[in-house]
């Protein structure tokens, strides 16, 4: 008995077991996760600019300007200042009333707007999953790690639970709702070549609460 209900796997609970993971691997993921979503960076010299450096985001790739005079180390500094910043920026500022008004979002984009979670809240007591759900009451809970993961990947989680308020199980129907997001495929395969790669077992094999 693990005494919060939380981590229970009751009938009308599923759940997301990713591997048994405290801060130490936590770190780990967040590297792996920065390393696999690593931006290009273009760097443009101006002979206009005389010192300001700048920086800003055009689709995948960070340009960031430089003024021609700059020596490579100085260029190979600034880089690294400027992506930091743009980065900082970029974080989600991650709260429930963010998740929730996201999830009813999603939900009515590719849900048909069926799923209607009572809660939904980030949490970090779950080490030993993504995310979970309990159907009897409309609960969805995300792991606080999903917040260093690209936002369609969180989106693909939270559909994966908003999913199951429509279908308990991992049949036919449960993929048929979670496949209209167009990126689940690659989400999945994120969440696996982030286990991988962190060394840890696979999440979704370890599903066996299901
Ligand atoms: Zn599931």
């Amino acid at each position: 008995m693990l005494g919060t209900g939380v981590l229970e796997a009751g009938p009308d609970q599923r759940d997301h077991p990713d591997p048994p993971c405290g801060q130490e691997s936590f770190a780990v993921l967040r590297r792996y996760v920065e390393v696999m979503t690593a931006p290009t960076v273009e760097v443009r010299r101006s002979a206009r600019r005389r010192r300001t450096v700048s920086a800003y985001r055009e689709g995948d790739t960070i340009v960031v300007l430089l003024p021609a005079r700059m020596t490579e180390v100085e260029e190979a500094h600034w880089v690294e200042v400027m992506l930091a910043k743009i980065q900082r920026r970029s974080r989600r500022q991650p709260n429930d009333s963010a998740l929730s008004s996201r999830a009813l979002e999603l939900s009515e984009r590719y849900l048909d707007g069926l799923a209607r979670p009572t809660s939904v809240r980030w949490v970090d007591n779950q080490f030993s999953r993504w995310g979970s759900c309990t159907v009897a009451d409309g609960s969805v809970r995300l792991s606080q790690r999903l917040q260093v993961m690209p936002g369609w990947v969180v989106d693909y989680v939270l559909i994966h639970e908003l999913a199951h308020l429509l279908v308990p199980d991992h049949g036919h129907r449960f993929w048929e709702w979670v496949n209209r997001y167009p990126r689940t495929e690659r989400a999945r395969g994120f969440l696996e070549g982030v286990s991988a790669a962190a060394g840890l077992p696979d999440a979704e094999l370890g599903d066996a609460e299901d």
